[in-house]
This record gives C-alpha cells, structure tokens and sequence, in this order.
C-alpha cells in the first residue's frame, strides 16, 4: 500500500505537499498562514487515522494504536454515536436487573488513552475515493472528516426476517434500553397476571417466547427466567398458575458460536430449569397476544423476544465500500477493505476470515473476536504508516463463557468443561477482568453482591420514560400507546400497549 501525505494536525483539510516539505522552508518545518514554522508537538505533521465506531473493535484499536504508533505522529479521531461503550455481555444481567443499567456501559472519555480523541456525531456516508467521512454531530452540524487510515468498527443491528406481526410485536435484545424495556416488561406481565381475573390473559402473561439461541437469546432468556422465578413467590396467584419460558432456535442446537459439547452443555442447563427448547422449530407469525410456531403450536403470549442473529449497521452500505454476500464489508485476513486503499474493516460489520474454519467462513460476530481485530487493525495501520510490520487475524476462541443468572454458568477455558457455581464464578470474573477501569469493576462487584445478599428489585419504571406535562399531571402519561407494553386489561380483557420504556427515556429513567 503506497503511503500518502500526511494532513495538518488539527485541520483536517487536504494534505499539503508529500512529506510536508515546503519549498522554501527547512526541514522539519511546516508553513502555516505562509510561514516556516519549526514542527512543535502541537501543530506539526501528522497521520490523520479515523476510527468509526466506538464498541468493542473501535476502543481496542485506538488504545493499541495509541500505545503502539509514535507520540505526536498521528492525530487519532475514534467516532461514535453515543459517549459510551456498551459491555453487551452483561446486557442481560442489566435485563435481569442483576446489575444498573449505567453500570453495564463505559464512558469513553474516561476509558479512551491520551492521543485519542472523541467526536459524538452519526457516520452517515463516506467517499473513500476521497478520503473522506461524514458524520453529523450532535449539535446538527455535518462534518466531512479527512482521513489518511480509516478503520471501520460500526457493529451490528437485529437482524429481523419478514414474517407476519414481528416488527409490531416483538422486542429485541442489542441495546441499552431494549435490555430496560425487557425487564419492565416482564414484571408488568407479572403485575397483569396477578390482577386479571381472566384465566386466558393470566396464561398469556406468563409465558415468555424467545427465537434465536445465540450468546443474546441463551443469556437473556436464563437471566430473566432466572430473576422472574425468584420474584415469583411475591406474586402469590401468578404462582400458583406457573410461568412458561420457551426458547425457538431454527438450529438444530443452541449457542452456533460456541461448539456442540458445550452447546449442549448449555442446554441441559436450561431444560433442568423447566425451560422448553425448541430446536428446528421456526416462527411463523406473531400477533399481539400469540406465537403461531412451525410445529404447529399457537403459543398465547404477550412477550416474544427476538433474538436471531445480527447484520451489519445499515450505514455500512452508504460507505461506499465493496460488500460481501452477507452484507458485511469485504476484508482481507488483515482485516484490509478490498481495493480500497487506506480503508480497513472489524468486528461484526466486517467480513474478516474466521481462522479457526481456515478462512472459510467469516469470523463470527463475537465480542472476542472484535477485540483482537481491533489489536490486529492497529498493528496494520501503525504499518502503513512506516511502524513495524503488518500481520493476520490468526485468533482462534480459546474459551468462552454463559452468565445464566445467580450463581448458575456453563464455561469452557482451555478445554476444560465448568457448570454451575465454579463456571457461574468463571463467567464473573472473566467480565471483571474485561471490564476496563477500577471504578467500573467496583460498580459491577457492589451490584452482584447486594444482589446475592438482598435479592433483585422489582419496582417496573417503565413510566420515568414518560414524563408528565407540567399542566397535564399524572394523566399526561399515555394509558394506550406504545408496542409491547402488558399493562393494564383493557375492556376487551387485552393488555392495554401501555407506556412501555421508550428508548431514551427508559434509559434515563433507569
Ligand atoms: C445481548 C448480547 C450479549 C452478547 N454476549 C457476548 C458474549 O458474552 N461474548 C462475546 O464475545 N460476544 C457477545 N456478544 C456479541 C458482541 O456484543 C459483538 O460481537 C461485539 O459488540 C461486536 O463488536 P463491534 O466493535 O463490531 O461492534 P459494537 O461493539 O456494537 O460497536 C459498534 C459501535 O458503533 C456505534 N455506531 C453504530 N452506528 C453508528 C453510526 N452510524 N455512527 C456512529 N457510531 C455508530 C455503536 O453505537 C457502537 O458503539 C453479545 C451481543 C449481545 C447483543
């Protein structure tokens, strides 16, 4: 890859001449408003390197390239559409409320090393024949950012499949407030099926249907079951009836990124808890009180959680860079974009060779994976830009571990097999080691530790989302409104779509 001219630090216009040699002035000078000026450590040349996208792959590569290029020698620009970074493994115990929603997020200014700075803004589009990225910033203003490297790390959405009522009726499981809304939602089930009088209505509200068995589906579906059966005994007539947890996998087993002993492993776990699983088994339709499956089986329920499978951000295919099949930006085993020169792709929106399959699939898209892509793409930028030598992705999973809820886990590390409390005590310390900062393992440790001593909270603030008109008081707040919610019994004996958790504000209200 021939290395191009370095920008002006702080401007991010065109470059100026290669090398930044200016005729007329000495080396190691640059001239600014016509002037030779000595290079100083605060305007002088510089690698203007771009990371779009602040989740797992985007952090590990700014920390790695901050650590790993020359100070001063590039200005470093990581871009993300919040101020923080999600920890997404432990989104269902934010689900579960085993752990504060705050706590299961991580400041990026706080975590992002000297050297690295942050711009909070949209990626809307790109022209790489420019070098160019766009991003509107919070404040409405649309930036064209001028970039030497840009590395793309912009993640993944649900991915959904166009079967009847899904879009209207389901949740999902991928970010912070969908993880809030999930958790009011179950408890104001649990409300319903304590005050409705109506047999049908209870049943429904206590039957809770999962589709899709990945990290997502496994892990949420066993920590909501999990904190449901232990506040269940606070709800003496939803006892009695009983709830339903049911989990749909098209697959023929659970957990496709993890292998099939410890897939089944996992799903052992769940059937020991009276969970049903049901492999090789589709969803068909959805309605607002029913799951019609492809065995035949209409399921009453008001929760269906969908949870199978991601694709990439849909603003991936506005970069105009090539794509594979999937959908996924065309990599290289160095994590380089086809034919696009200076423009490298990870994580899930990447379609980087999985070395563990010999390159014949794509890596999966695992948090693991984004991570060592992250430090892999650092080492490949920091060598086009004349430090050190490029190398592979070569990361193949070494172990993997599935929170289930309190004191319950299935782990493998170094081919060792662990259930129940060690694997539970595994999983928890793998998420503190991972957690980046001091302050936010301590949060992380009190949260598990008040709940093991006191149990989980059930208030349902679903309604802190919706704040009431000055003027308007309680009754400012929507009794039939949005999607999903079980609220209270309508007249037709169905759950009123009450005020279910809007994003941003159930996120507030948290
Ligand atoms: C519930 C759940 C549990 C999981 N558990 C595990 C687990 O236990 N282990 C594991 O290895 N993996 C797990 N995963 C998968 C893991 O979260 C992903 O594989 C990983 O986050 C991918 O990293 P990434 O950097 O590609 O994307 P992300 O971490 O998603 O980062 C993408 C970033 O880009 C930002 N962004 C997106 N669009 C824009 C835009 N237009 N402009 C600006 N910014 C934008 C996003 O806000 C985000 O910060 C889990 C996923 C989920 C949903």
């Amino acid at each position: 890859m021939s290395r191009p001219a370095p920008s002006v630090v702080g401007t991010g216009v065109a470059s100026p001449s290669p090398g930044g040699a200016v005729r007329g002035c000495p080396v190691a000078t640059v001239t600014l408003w016509g002037l030779c000026q000595r290079r100083t450590s605060v305007v002088g040349m510089a690698w203007n390197v771009v990371i779009a996208g602040g989740g797992f792959g985007g952090v590990h590569t700014a920390k790695h390239l901050a650590r790993i290029l020359p100070k001063h020698s590039a200005r470093i620009t990581l871009v993300n559409d919040t101020n923080f970074m999600l920890y997404t493994p432990l989104l269902p115990g934010a689900a579960a409320g085993t752990l504060e929603p705050r706590h299961v997020v991580v400041p990026l200014r706080e975590t992002l090393p000297d050297g690295v700075d942050l711009l909070v803004g949209n990626v809307t589009g790109a022209t790489p024949e420019e070098n160019a990225l766009f991003v509107d910033t919070i404040g409405g203003e649309t930036k064209r950012l001028r970039y030497d490297q840009l590395v793309v790390a912009l993640g993944s959405v649900s991915r959904t499949l166009p079967i009847p009522g899904l879009a209207e009726h389901a949740l999902g499981l991928k970010s912070l407030p969908e993880a809030i809304q999930l958790r009011n939602h179950v408890l104001r089930n649990l409300e319903l099926a304590e005050s409705t009088d109506d047999p049908v209505t209870r049943r429904a509200a206590l039957t809770f249907v999962f589709v899709g068995a990945g990290y997502a589906g496994l892990e949420g579906l066993a920590e909501l079951q999990d904190f449901a059966s232990e506040v269940l005994d606070l709800y003496p007539r939803a006892r009695v009836h009983g709830m339903r947890w049911i989990l749909v996998e098209a697959r023929d087993r659970v957990m496709p990124e993890v292998g099939p002993s410890l897939a089944d492993f996992a799903a052992r776990e769940l059937t020991a808890r009276g969970i049903e699983l049901r492999t090789s088994t589709t969803l068909e339709e959805v309605t607002d009180r029913t799951a019609r499956l492809s065995d035949g089986e209409v399921v009453p329920t008001f929760t269906l959680v969908w949870t199978a499978g991601v694709k990439p951000h849909p603003v991936v295919s506005k970069l105009g860079l090539p794509l594979a099949e999937n959908g996924r930006i065309d990599t290289s085993s160095s994590a380089a974009v086809r034919d696009t020169p200076g423009v490298w792709a990870i994580g899930d929106a990447a379609n980087i060779p999985d070395p563990a399959a010999k390159g014949k699939r794509p890596s999966p898209p695992t948090a693991q994976h984004a991570i060592r892509q992250g430090k892999t793409v650092a080492i490949n930028v920091a060598a086009a830009l004349g430090t050190g030598s490029p190398v592979k992705f070569k990361y193949k999973t070494r172990g993997v571990v599935v929170d289930m809820g309190q004191r319950k886990a299935v782990a493998m590390t170094m081919n060792l097999k662990w259930r129940g409390t060690p694997a539970w005590f595994i999983a928890r310390s793998y998420h503190l080691a991972m957690m980046p900062g001091l302050g936010r393992r301590g949060r992380l440790l009190a949260d598990w530790n008040v709940g093991l001593l006191f149990g989980r909270d059930t208030a349902e603030l679903g309604q802190l989302g919706h704040v009431p008109k000055l003027d308007q008081g309680e009754h400012a707040l929507p009794i039939d409104g949005a999607k999903n919610g079980a609220g209270p019994v309508s007249a037709g004996g169905a759950p009123s779509q009450t005020a279910d958790a809007s994003a941003s504000g159930d996120q507030q209200g948290s």
